[in-house]
């Protein structure tokens, strides 16, 4: 390594993005302090890794990232620094279904049977449907080219979620129908 050459470069780079001296050392202090304490230098700056007692662990708060790139589906029951495909993902916000986005949920003995009318084609489909409440959390893959079925426990409450390519995060609560 020519060291003369290379500090050339890092100068030149640093001058090319505004960088001042000090911001740089900075930088570096940051990474080597976030390795040594096992963290990440996102979480260093933001001076908090706030995890409400409560919430921990509640599988009815789970966040939902997706990646968009390689469709990558990951959960977390409290904020998390979470990336894919070097992208920081950020947690989905679960939108209430319309009526006519809802999901059809039919009792058939001790199972439930979720289907819907939704496109499922490469372009545009449901690509997992989620039930979750308290204290579960259950997932179903779907693929294009196939129609929309789960079949699961059945549970008289809760919340189906599930995520669209293109309508995003959306969720319905499931009703205990009327006995009768
Ligand atoms: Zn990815
Ligand atoms: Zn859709």
């Amino acid at each position: 390594m020519d060291q003369i050459r290379t500090g050339e470069l890092i100068r030149q780079l640093r001058t090319n993005k505004g960088l001042t001296h000090a911001y740089f050392s900075a930088t570096r202090l940051y990474q080597e302090l976030a390795e040594v304490l096992g963290t990440d230098v996102g979480t260093l700056l933001s001076g908090t890794i706030d995890k409400n007692e409560s919430e921990k662990g509640n599988m009815k708060k789970l966040k939902f990232y997706v990646c968009t790139h390689c469709g990558n589906v990951i959960t977390s029951t409290s904020d998390a620094n979470v990336s894919c495909c070097g992208s920081r993902l950020t947690p989905l916000d679960a939108v209430k279904a319309q009526e006519s986005e809802m999901l059809t949920v039919e009792e058939i003995d001790n199972e439930l049977f979720v289907s819907s009318e939704h496109e499922m084609t490469k372009e545009h489909y449901i690509s997992f449907v989620a039930y979750q409440n308290d204290s579960t959390v259950m997932m179903f893959k779907q693929y294009p080219e196939w129609n929309l079925q789960v079949n699961m426990p059945r549970y008289r409450t809760g919340r189906l979620v599930w995520y669209c390519t293109k309508c995003g995060l959306l969720y319905q609560d499931i009703r205990r129908k009327p006995s009768k």
